[in-house]
């Protein structure tokens, strides 16, 4: 008889968005006259640039010609996209990666939610609080979570490490043994970020004790600061212990348009259950040629586009729109008393919120009618605060802040 996973019963509420979208739509149609602004979600609202479109015509065009259709390309990516990513990602700032360390794919979520195809049975798993929910809840479906415990506020085989104001927002070491360690920065949800030496700390951690870190540095377009790391890479010792996730959805507007890449170096190598040593390299290259047929030619293309001066001067103007409203908020929610945190590196900002974040969430809502993402949504560390993106368009960013900074 067939049975289903029956890890997905473990799986708390609905996921985060959705439990904001049934708030906002029941509020949405009891007061249909009212003029929602929504600054929660992390999507983009500015359109592709232009090299990004004049690529993927000209691609458009090659596929309707016999003698430059493509059919299935390489399942790890085009040469000439690998390539333009190890230029222009990684030997710009002199770091050595080669392109067949590179897996060019249609998402980093897929990709670090995929990535647990490679861990053995027992491993455990940390991740800092609070967090970016895909990590918790793939694990949580792989039967790596254990039971939810209502008086943790989460599950009794994940370890949590709290980001609070109180600690900087940087997680100590985990305490116990952790096998695997989610990292992301600049970080969604707090936008805050680590520095060199701090990131050197997790990486010596990792080799010391045998540990993988799995670093996602999908908003590592939005840094400004020179002492802030772009990669991992960057880090002595990361490529025996460590796997980046990159992403063309937040550097370059591809959220709709998916593309997507993840490093494994070739340095990577464990024991596995067996005591046999693997390469990681190996097992993603075959994981990603086994389940896997490519990211379509025309997206390639127009990601390649992002490399060339032109594309990268016109994504950088856009990446400086969202953190112009990034300024603009976090200088609002500072007007009006707020004690707010990221915003400079990232665009995202993490609030204080006076009440817990779920009443902050209501009270956003039904009295100046924006949607923000109450902190709860992302882990127990979430509490007490919310986050705001800086991702709607300049005019609902500035008529927001005009609404919270209105006395009531
Ligand atoms: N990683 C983080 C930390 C994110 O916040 C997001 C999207 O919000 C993603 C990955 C998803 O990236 P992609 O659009 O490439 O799947």
């Amino acid at each position: 008889m067939f049975r289903p996973n029956g890890n997905y019963s473990l799986l708390q509420g609905s996921y985060l968005f959705s439990e904001i979208e049934r708030r906002a739509s029941s509020y949405i149609s009891a007061n249909p006259d009212k003029k929602i602004i929504r600054m929660g979600i992390g999507d983009v609202t500015e359109p592709l640039v232009g090299a990004v479109i004049e690529a993927m015509h000209k691609a458009v065009d090659e596929m309707g010609v016999k003698a430059t259709f493509r059919g299935y390309g390489p399942e790890q990516g085009y040469k000439f996209l690998r390539d333009a990513i190890t230029k222009h990602d990684y030997a710009v700032r002199g770091i050595e990666i080669a392109a067949d360390e590179v897996f060019v794919s249609d998402g980093a979520k897929c990709d670090v939610g995929a990535i647990q195809e490679l861990f053995g049975k027992e491993t455990s798993v940390a991740v800092t609080d609070p967090v970016y929910p895909v990590y918790v809840d793939t694990n949580v479906m792989a039967g790596r979570g254990g039971e939810f415990l209502k008086e943790k506020g989460g599950f009794s085989n994940i370890i949590y490490l709290p980001c609070t104001q109180e600690n900087g927002f940087v997680p100590e070491l985990p305490k116990q043994r952790a096998d695997v360690l989610y990292l992301c920065y600049p970080n969604n949800p707090t936008g805050t970020t680590l520095t060199r030496e701090q990131l050197q700390v997790f990486v010596d951690w990792a080799k010391e004790t045998g540990a993988l870190i799995l670093y996602d540095s999908a908003y590592e377009a939005y840094i400004s600061d020179p002492e802030v790391p772009h990669s991992i890479f960057e880090i002595e010792g990361a490529k025996e212990c460590a796997i980046e996730f990159r992403s063309m959805s937040k550097t370059a507007g591809f959220t709709g348009t998916r593309c997507a890449y993840t490093v494994v170096p070739k340095a990577l190598k464990y024991k596995d259950d067996l005591g046999n040593e693997a390469s990681l390299h190996s097992m993603w290259n075959r994981r990603h040629c086994t389940r896997f047929n490519g990211v379509s030619y025309i997206t390639q293309r127009g990601a390649e586009a992002t490399y060339t001066e032109e594309g990268r001067r016109q994504i950088l103007s856009v990446v400086r729109y969202y953190m112009e409203n990034a300024a603009i908020i976090q200088k609002s929610l500072i007007d009006a008393g707020y004690t707010v945190y990221g915003g400079v590196n990232a665009p995202y900002i993490w609030l204080k919120t006076p009440t817990d974040s779920w009443a902050f969430f209501d009270e956003l809502l039904t009295t100046k009618q924006i949607i923000g993402t109450p902190g709860a949504g992302f882990g127990n560390a979430g509490e007490g605060y919310f986050r705001m993106t800086a991702f709607a368009s300049r005019e609902d960013t500035v008529s927001a802040m005009a609404r919270i900074c209105q006395r009531p």
